[in-house]
């Protein structure tokens, strides 16, 4: 079992002309809600995917549906407390030209107290994985208690944050980062090469797995002096928001499935590449049968 520690956001999205401006109302043309946050996306993409997946999560009650939504694909929702509290959301404006400006608001994602860790570590096992990133709040907390339960912790330290270098590192044993990620995890540019991010990564997590991505230039695997290069899928992107969250939750149902880490690799890396020629994050995961026939 992986019990994923995540965040659960509602993103409301508004058309507008222009940004809004200081004084200013102003009219949107279209509303929509959808599902987000980071920690929602991966557990959606790793029951897509076939993986089981027990969500650790707050949620305001009057937002329920979004605890079914996750359910009806697969998601196991017990660990999903519904709270007199605001659900985490995002204010979200896109004008005309695709420009967009964004208010979040983590909301019930930063009220997790000692007891919900009470009732959730009661129900893992040693042994099992925990999935973090860093959208939520006691996430020191969170990986002191895995590593005393004896849980192998996979860590996404998405979005980063000083916060992120507090915290026991070491004692990961899956590392997924994006370039920036990793850059700021390494003390280098953005614009270094991916040998000389790879190196300074395992500087810092000398133990671990770690699982670069590095949008349509592919993605890297190293472990100690072992590395694999997995290409990223030839594809015309149409919005590659969530593209990291859909690769983590594919790659994790497929080491879940004991496949091996290339097939881990190619799996993820399918699935991300189906998914970026969809609009949207959490609408854009595909379904294992339609990753299935693009590995044919
Ligand atoms: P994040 O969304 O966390 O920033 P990346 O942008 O690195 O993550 O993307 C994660 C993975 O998604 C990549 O390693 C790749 O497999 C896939 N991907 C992202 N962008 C593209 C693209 N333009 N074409 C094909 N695959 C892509």
């Amino acid at each position: 079992m992986l019990h994923n520690f995540g965040s659960i956001n509602l993103d409301h999205f508004y058309r507008v002309p222009h940004l809004v401006r200081p004084g200013e109302t102003l009219a949107s043309r279209d509303y929509r809600v959808g599902l987000g946050g980071k920690g929602a996306n991966q557990s959606l993409a790793m029951a897509r995917a076939g993986g089981r997946v027990r969500h650790w999560g707050r949620l305001g009650r009057q937002d329920a549906w979004a605890r079914d939504l996750l359910a009806r694909a697969g998601v196991e929702v017990e660990a999903i407390a519904l709270v007199d509290e605001p659900s985490g959301h995002a204010i979200i404006q896109v004008d005309d030209r695709g420009e967009n400006a964004i208010i979040l608001f983590s909301g019930a994602n930063h009220g997790t107290t000692e007891q919900d860790l009470d009732t959730h570590f009661a129900a893992a096992s040693p042994g099992d994985w925990l999935l973090a990133q860093n959208e939520c709040n006691a996430l020191p907390r969170v990986m002191e208690r895995a590593v005393e339960a004896g849980l192998n912790i996979a860590f996404n330290p998405a979005p980063m944050s000083d916060a992120v270098l507090g915290l026991p590192l070491a004692h990961c044993r899956l590392l997924f980062v994006n370039r920036g990620e990793a850059a700021w995890l390494a003390g280098l540019d953005e614009a270094a090469a991916p040998e000389a991010l790879l190196d300074g990564l395992a500087r810092r997590l000398p133990g671990g797995e770690t699982v670069l991505t590095l949008g349509g230039d592919g993605a890297w695997y190293q472990c100690g002096d072992q590395r694999h290069f997995q290409p990223a899928l030839p594809v015309t992107p149409r919005d590659t928001t969530g593209a990291g969250d859909t690769f983590i939750g594919y790659y994790l149902a497929a080491l879940q499935q004991g496949r091996s880490v290339t097939d881990c690799l190619q799996r993820a890396a399918t699935a991300a590449a189906l998914g970026v020629q969809v609009a949207g994050a959490a609408e854009s995961i595909p379904e294992a049968t339609a990753v299935e026939r693009a590995l044919r």
